[in-house]
């Protein structure tokens, strides 16, 4: 096996001790729970039944969603976005940018594409050879790009972006109820323990009427990291539900994207309701549920910029294209474009031309964002 074959192997492998450590803190965390707090320390059984099904309830869903934001494949653009064979070898034989970007351009006014490099130019991903769709992005640690990449998180190992975007909000959302949980139904056994402590250190201290055992030890800790846990997710979970309701990435909400007006960072935004429809669906029954049901295909994304232009009336938003295969991280089709589109595309082509010193490749677009704020 050739060397950087072996480096990428261990680098894949080291990835996941992240999700190990989380995996083996929720583990402890569940016999912790069940076992010492509610079979050994709890004396009445009806509060034992009711901390017991609620727990349960929210650490369902909590694997659930985390389970589903790892597992989830990153949706990839589709073969329309990749350069036909012919323009494929014209491009890797041109050395002049320009002449380059004349050959993506081409190619690119049939594609549905709103916006563009800083600089005006087609947004190509030399390492995928594909034309990024309007809010791709190339992951560096995934090695490809991903359709409405939002950061690539650590904690899942594994690219947030169209695919799972709801299903991390909701691994969130989940992770915050279950910590919140432990934190308020420990809090009163973590109090008489901590005192139990005190009180054994001092010498003819009246008995407790908790067990003095291992349980102690579970339930001080069990608090403790409840509790740093809460604190950490809260400001995440905060700022994401703020990214739904404006309709951006992590990506996008450093950087705006830039559409033939320059950058706009609300140039995705459609109004609170229908940002949050775009990433929830548009059916309330299954917001709280880890399933699939985020509007559109990921290729294409509705933009007020396009649908508000006098000149292009016809190019409207795309409510209807909603697509189930991003679950299994391939889409197959990209929406077909009308006609207005097309000219809009052309028109953009002509205006570009004129800024002469295009770019090969936006390289400042290969994004790897870490969550230190997450532990
Ligand atoms: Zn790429
Ligand atoms: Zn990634």
């Amino acid at each position: 096996m050739a060397p950087s074959h072996v480096l990428r192997c261990c680098q894949r492998g080291l990835a996941w001790i992240p999700v190990i450590f989380i995996a083996l803190v929720v583990c402890w965390s569940y016999y912790a729970y069940v076992v010492e707090l509610c079979i050994y320390t709890i004396p009445s059984t009806g509060e034992k039944i009711i901390y017991l099904v609620v727990f349960h309830l929210s650490f369902i869903m909590f694997v659930w969603s985390y389970w589903k934001t790892i597992f989830t494949r990153p949706a990839n653009p589709s073969k329309e976005f990749c350069l036909p064979k012919a323009e494929k070898e014209q491009y890797e034989k041109e050395e002049r940018p320009e002449a380059q970007q004349e050959i993506l351009k081409r190619v690119a006014s049939s594609l549905p594409l709103y916006t563009r490099t800083g600089a005006g130019a087609i947004r190509y991903c030399d390492r995928c050879q594909v034309i990024k769709p309007d809010r791709c992005h190339h992951c560096s640690a995934c090695d490809m790009c991903v359709l409405k990449m939002d950061h690539h998180c650590p904690w899942v190992n594994n690219c947030v972006g169209f695919s799972n975007y709801k299903f991390f909000i909701l691994f969130l959302a989940y992770s915050l109820i279950y910590c919140l949980f432990i934190a308020a139904t420990v809090l009163q056994y973590f109090i008489k323990f901590w005192t139990l402590c005190r009180r054994k250190s001092a010498e003819n201290c009246p008995k407790s009427d908790l067990p003095d055992s291992h349980a102690k030890f579970h339930v001080l800790f069990l608090f403790f990291v409840a509790a740093m846990f809460c604190i950490s997710i809260l400001s995440l979970f905060t700022y994401h539900l703020w990214l739904v309701g404006k309709n951006r990435s992590t990506i996008e909400a450093f950087r705006a994207p830039v559409f033939r007006n320059g950058p706009d960072k609300n140039g995705f935004s459609l109004g609170f309701t229908k940002n949050i429809a775009q990433v929830f669906g548009d059916q309330k029954k299954y917001w709280l549920l880890p399933v699939f049901t985020s509007q559109g295909d990921g290729l294409t994304f509705p933009t007020r910029l396009v649908a508000s232009d006098p000149e292009q009336p016809t190019v409207v938003l795309h409510p209807d294209t909603q697509s189930k295969s991003a679950e299994d991280g391939s889409i197959q089709q990209s929406s077909p474009l009308s006609e207005s589109q097309n000219r809009l595309l052309d028109n953009h082509v002509h205006t570009n031309e004129d800024q002469g010193n295009a770019l090969k490749s936006d390289e400042s677009e290969t994004i790897t964002i870490s969550m230190e704020s997450e532990s």
